[in-house]
């Protein structure tokens, strides 16, 4: 047996009541978030109130699906299912709309070399199983990926 083959499928995320709608987002190829109707502020992880003004008008939105690069980490021990992988980048990305959330960054050498910190970055899709991942690529300035 190759040593590279992946014995095990990536984890898939379960939806939960709360978190349906994002899910439902990414199958329509779109990135959610919650805007908070009193105050106008997004949030990212899915709440029942704003943690921001405290009100319960939380709304589902489409995102722009633009994001920064906030941090990252390159892992080059392969969990289960990402033998083939390896290394592969682990990001913290800002979004646009302002909430930050953790993806892997796609189509990009796993170096520090190809990495830059608050490079520009658009979300694309992965279906894995039931589920579809918001995952990111970069682009350059004029939106174009790079
Ligand atoms: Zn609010």
């Amino acid at each position: 047996m190759n040593a590279k083959t992946s014995l095990r499928p990536k984890a898939i995320p379960v939806p939960t009541p709360i978190t349906q709608p994002f899910w439902d987002g990414t199958r329509a190829g779109e990135l959610r978030l919650q805007r908070c109707s009193a105050c106008g502020a997004h949030h990212l992880y899915p709440r029942f109130r704003c943690p921001a003004c405290g009100a319960d008008a939380l709304t589902w939105v489409r995102a722009s699906g633009r994001a920064r690069l906030h941090s990252y980490v390159i892992s080059h021990i392969a969990a289960p299912g990402w033998e083939n992988e390896a290394p592969y980048v682990i990001a913290v990305v800002k979004l646009h709309e302002g909430p930050t959330m953790l993806s892997n960054l796609v189509g990009i050498a796993a170096s520090p070399d190809a990495l830059t910190l608050d490079m520009p970055l658009e979300v694309v899709f992965e279906t894995r199983g039931d589920a579809v991942l918001p995952l990111f690529r970069a682009i350059n300035a004029s939106g174009v990926p790079s």
